[in-house]
């Protein structure tokens, strides 16, 4: 059954079977022994290994038994029950040593409770030191290594590059690091991912210790995060010369019990700790406290001045009675990896082998191909899953089916923010902006922007079985692959205008701050459609300091010459101003596009001058940063701060969208009668409202006047520009002057104002609805590159284009995302190109 399902979700299953009679072994004693020693499984495909591991029935047997014959007491009394504890924690500190091939008289074992209290003894220390610490530390690194940085001088976050730079000995913290002549250099970096189990190399603890400083005063040390690796291989301090200086790792991980952590000392490196200040009972020989101030640490071992309180004895015996339990179930951790990495391998190619009918990967893998990789991979396979026309299938969705199939993964973003930023290409102001816009650890929201927001992964261990494997890859295979194509929700038969391929977008612009210069979106990059209409279009506005108005170019004309710039890859908008700047600003200020919080007038400081847009009160956050504002106010000589307006807000917050179909349009889409793009007819009688009046007065828009898009045709422009010549040899304006998202090109004069009769219109893969005329007035009288004034275009189009008494030109849009149904690539993250097909539609 399962190689049936197997052979149905892909062209080339290849599973190596078993290829070793050890493994074949190893795998015959779990299933043999995992009904009885794992009952809790019963019924579950564990996959969360990195997680926490199980633990067996004997184990906790064999504990319970232990606690209830023996009589353990404090270690701090010659009693028997005091000596019993004394003599078991002193063996397991040995024993933990031997589990690493440690020496004893090169490496001392501090217990902890978990990992990450481990990183934070070694952190304290540091910090305690004269002058801190700098502090590296891997961009794969776990959240609790990250946290580390915000207690030394200098942090930098490196990738492999930049580590191998530094082997090469440039060190990280030149420039900043310069200016320090002593203090500590801290390196943290996982042996093995937690996120998709890629190793690193354990050689760069020596080679970085190679390349100490000369000064004495500045040494380097490496903090290894063993948590993840320790959990399913061997991990090997044979050779002190070169390991690293402190290994943190958790017991559970690799026993399931006890809850209990260690951090591992080079003897070499002991005296980081001398500068430690706290000290807690157990760990001084005396302390005076009254009158005088003085205290004596215990000097004999590390552990003794380290470990605060009393120890968690009875965890530490467990820890002894867990090693030997996993000694009889499994054998040795070297047995452990063999078996872990043949089932990794076998998940990894069930899953990347697995394809749609249409030939597309059901899984994007991010784990490194176990293969291929020269130190081994862990058994932790990360991955997103695609239906067949690419949409990503939500993380939560997918949690929900799992949950209730009884399969036990992880989903999101795993505690390893840069693994996931970088395996998922999220640029730092993409995780803030999804941050702003609700996006939280276990958030339901998780595929954002088009792009998922975290991984599944699963993770195997000791006790993990083939058929545990098979079964997770023939659940994807049952709930995901889909064989052929699902009918895509295709828009309703619409009758094409007739000259439809004629038709595509010449350009686009976005207006990142309102009545500002546009930024062209540059040729062959696909633009986000959003319902409240391009990306980045009018997200932010200049705000009038004494009347809260927001500015615009009507009555600072000026404004068209301050040209914001988008640079994703930097995640800022850059700012200049292309007329003249007054000496004490720069020529240029640069905007984080991330929203965040910290730059803002917290609400309710701004509360007596809210804000208004086109005469609509609104609340807009506004910048704090006199920098940003002075510039703005000083180009414009205009007291004012800038406003961000970003989408997805709500109340005052979200504005909606005003344009409504023109009578002239109406009457037009009714009877179908052809305008002369001239003058108005005789007037229409009243209308009734327009059929699409309840849909765009619910479109929600971000800055804009009217409505979220707005579309001109280059062939009107063009039919605009002769009738300025023909009447009087007026100069002829650009398509800029109309400030329009979306120009439409196709110089043919026949399709010249056809836009009047458009109902819908289909660009590339995306459908818009047709919003009604712009109602135009003088300011596209505005010279956009110089910011002068002139007559035209409004003398002519007030004669020419001018019904129910107003003048219009260009169409209002909406993003239309059709019915609810198949997601497609598209439709999850709508996106359209300078060149892309323009078809409309006069039927409505
Ligand atoms: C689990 C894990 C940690 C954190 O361990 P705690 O027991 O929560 O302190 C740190 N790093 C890695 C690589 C891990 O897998």
């Amino acid at each position: 059954m399962l190689s049936a399902l197997l052979r149905q979700g892909s062209r080339s299953v290849t599973m190596a079977m078993t290829d070793n009679s050890e493994h074949a072994g190893y795998n015959a004693a779990v299933e043999s022994f995992r009904d009885e020693e794992y009952p809790m499984l019963r019924g579950s495909i564990y996959l969360d290994h990195a997680g926490t591991t199980p633990y067996p029935r004997s184990l906790m047997e064999r504990f319970t038994k232990d606690m209830m014959s023996n009589l353990y007491g404090n270690p701090h009394s010659v009693s028997a029950s005091s000596q019993l504890t004394t003599s078991r924690i002193q063996d397991v500190r040995l024993r933990v040593l031997q589990f690493f091939n440690a020496d004893p008289s090169d490496f001392d074992v501090v217990f902890v409770a978990n990992a990450t209290a481990g990183v934070k003894l070694v952190t304290d220390a540091m910090r305690a030191a004269p002058s801190g610490f700098d502090y590296a530390y891997h961009q794969s690194s776990h959240t609790s290594l990250i946290g580390v940085r915000e207690e030394a001088r200098n942090s930098v976050c490196l990738d492999d590059q930049q580590v191998d730079a530094w082997l090469n000995g440039n060190s990280p913290f030149q420039g900043e690091g310069d200016n320090y002549i002593d203090g500590n250099v801290l390196f943290a970096y996982p042996a093995q991912s937690n996120m998709d189990g890629r190793r690193l190399p354990l050689s760069w603890a020596k080679q970085l210790r190679d390349h100490q400083p000369a000064s004495q005063s500045k040494r380097t040390y490496t903090l290894l995060d063993a948590a993840a690796l320790a959990a399913s291989s061997p991990l090997d301090l044979s050779c002190s010369d070169t390991a690293p200086d402190f290994i943190v790792l958790s017991f559970y991980k690799i026993f399931g019990f006890p809850d209990l952590g260690a951090l591992l000392v080079r003897r070499q490196a002991e005296g980081v700790f001398g500068y430690r200040r706290y000290f807690g009972g157990g760990t001084v020989d005396m302390v005076v406290s009254v009158k005088e101030r003085w205290h004596a640490p215990k000097s004999q071992f590390l552990h003794e001045r380290l470990e605060d309180g009393t120890l968690p004895i009875h965890s530490i015996i467990a820890l002894d009675v867990a090693m030997d339990v996993h000694n009889q179930l499994f054998g040795s951790m070297r047995k452990v990896a063999a078996h872990t990495s043949f089932l990794s391998r076998r998940l990894y190619e069930g899953l990347t082998s697995l394809q749609h009918g249409n030939g597309e990967s059901v899984c994007t893998l991010y784990s490194p191909d176990p293969t291929t990789e020269t130190l081994g991979a862990g058994p932790i396979i990360a991955f997103n899953i695609r239906n067949s026309l690419g949409a990503w299938v939500s993380l939560t969705e997918f949690e929900k089916l799992a949950t209730l199939k009884n399969f036990h993964v992880r989903t999101g973003g795993v505690c390893n923010p840069g693994g996931i930023a970088s395996a998922l290409g999220l640029e730092p102001w993409e995780m803030r902006q999804n941050f702003s816009s609700g996006f939280r650890c276990g958030a339901e929201n998780d595929i954002m922007a088009g792009k998922p927001t975290g991984v599944i992964r699963a993770s195997l261990g000791a006790m993990s079985t083939i058929s545990d494997v098979d079964s997770f890859v023939a659940f994807i295979v049952e709930f995901y692959h889909e064989e052929s194509l699902p009918a895509v929700v295709r828009p309703e038969p619409v009758l094409w205008a007739e000259e439809p391929s004629r038709l595509h977008i010449d350009s686009l612009f976005v207006y990142p701050i309102k009545s500002c210069a546009g930024f062209r979106v540059p040729s062959g990059v696909d633009w986000e459609v959003r319902q409240e209409g391009l990306a980045w279009d009018r997200e932010w506005c200049l705000v009038h300091r004494g009347s809260g108005q927001a500015l615009s170019q009507k009555r600072y004309p000026q404004m068209a010459l301050i040209r914001p710039t988008l640079h994703f890859d930097r995640g800022e908008l850059r700012v200049t101003f292309a007329g003249l700047i007054p000496e004490h600003l720069p020529r240029q200020i640069t905007v984080p596009l991330s929203n965040n919080p910290a730059m803002f007038q917290p609400v309710g400081c701004f509360r007596s001058m809210s804000s208004r847009v086109c005469g609509e009160e609104i609340s807009a956050q506004t910048y704090l940063s006199e920098d940003i504002n002075s510039f703005f106010s000083g180009v414009l000589n205009v007291p004012c701060v800038l406003a961000r307006f970003p989408p997805g807000g709500q109340g005052k917050s979200m504005r909606h969208s005003k344009a409504l179909l023109q009578r002239h349009q109406t009457s037009h889409h009714r009877n179908r009668i052809s305008i002369p793009g001239a003058f108005p007819g005789p007037a229409t009688p009243p209308d009734s409202p327009p059929d699409s009046d309840s849909e765009c007065m619910q479109r929600r828009i971000l800055l804009s006047n009217e409505s979220p898009i707005l579309a001109i045709s280059l062939a009107s422009v063009d039919a605009l520009n002769s009738e300025i010549k023909r009447r009087g040899g007026g100069k002829e304006v650009s398509p800029a002057v109309f400030r329009a998202n979306v120009i439409i090109g196709s110089r043919n004069t026949q399709t010249s104002y056809a836009e009047d009769k458009w109902s819908t219109m289909r660009i590339g893969h995306h459908d818009f609805t047709m919003l009604g005329s712009c109602r135009r007035c003088h300011m596209v009288c505005i010279n956009q590159e110089t910011a002068e004034k002139s007559e035209e275009p409004f003398v002519t189009l007030s004669k020419t284009r001018r019904f129910d008494g107003k003048v219009w030109f260009g169409s209002h849009m909406g993003y239309n995302p059709g019915r609810k149904g198949v997601l497609t690539k598209e439709t999850q993250h709508p996106t359209i190109r300078v060149g892309d097909a323009v078809r409309p539609d006069v039927d409505s």
